[in-house]
């Protein structure tokens, strides 16, 4: 048995597995199984050590694990360690553990276009927003600004990323959320990301990381104005086939991957 899992606190909520074993299925690879792997942050370093032994091939890393597996491999992709981060660990037999991003790429997967000369809004300036900025300006966006709710975190990242901080969101060809805001439905959402609905209607393509069942507000709100829309299942899902297809040298089937992210949705 190959192994694969999701290591997260808490990762009940996870749609990974469903989706990378309906595309393990797909690929007949019936001695592969993918799981959740709860773990603390006090048992990360111990557990992710032994993963290899116990069978794992690779492992994806999601909240509030990112930071510190990337500081527990042993290798990491040039993108892991501009980002920080690390969606994406791979165990070598001999036990050396390897750190890749797919986040990034991911972002730039579920465009549907290359983003090279456009203006990009980037909202938020967490770990997600980080991936987002770096992986925009590595993808030939010709400006990215980013709008945060505390606005010195905004200044910092762009600092460091070489993006512009902004006090108010600006209109842009590309906006991507990138904040937790929508992940329960609220009417306010629009106000805590300082934007208003027909405001929307000046981003040709808006982007929203938050999934939930049903589309977020800032997602209606934009289709309804005219704007192209992305979901975060999406992002999700072209991540995650980045992944499967380290760990298994083939193509991921992307349709029975969005399939099963959206069954139940
Ligand atoms: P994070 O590091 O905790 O950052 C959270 C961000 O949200 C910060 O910028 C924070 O602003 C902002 N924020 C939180 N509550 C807010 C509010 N009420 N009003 C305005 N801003 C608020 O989180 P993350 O890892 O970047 O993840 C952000 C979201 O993206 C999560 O919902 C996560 O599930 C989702 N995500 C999705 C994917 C995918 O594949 N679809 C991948 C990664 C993340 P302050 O700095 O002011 O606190």
């Amino acid at each position: 048995m190959k192994r694969l899992g999701v290591l997260g606190w808490p990762v009940a909520h996870s749609r990974s597995p469903a989706i990378h074993n309906a595309a393990l299925a797909e690929l007949g690879l019936r001695d592969w199984h993918y799981q959740r792997l709860p773990v603390p942050p006090e048992l990360l370093l111990d557990t992710t050590r032994a993963l290899g032994a116990s069978g794992f091939v690779g492992a994806n890393v999601t909240i509030p694990h990112k930071q510190a597996a990337l500081a527990l491999a042993d290798s990491a992709s040039a993108a892991a360690r501009a980002i920080g981060a690390a969606n994406t660990l791979s165990f070598a037999a001999e036990g050396s553990i390897a750190a890749e991003n797919t986040d990034a790429p991911g972002l730039i997967a579920a465009l549907g276009r290359s983003p090279r000369g456009c203006r990009a809004l980037v909202l938020g300036a967490g770990g997600s927003a980080r991936a987002a900025v770096w992986a925009l300006r590595e993808a030939g966006a010709s400006e990215v600004s980013i709008w945060n709710r505390t606005e010195q975190r905004a200044r910092e990242l762009a600092q460091e990323l070489g993006a512009r901080a902004l006090a108010r969101p600006e209109p842009a060809e590309l906006l991507v959320n990138c904040t937790s805001v929508g992940l329960e439905p609220d009417p306010q959402e629009l106000d805590a990301l300082a934007l208003s609905a027909a405001a929307l209607g000046d981003y040709g393509v808006v982007v929203d990381l938050v999934y939930r069942g049903g589309r977020t507000a800032l997602l209606e709100a934009a289709a309804a104005h005219g704007a192209a829309t992305v979901d975060g299942l999406e992002v999700l899902v072209a991540q995650g086939a980045l992944s499967l297809e380290l760990w298994t040298g083939r193509e991921a089937p992307l349709q029975v991957m969005r399939d099963a992210a959206r069954a139940g949705a």
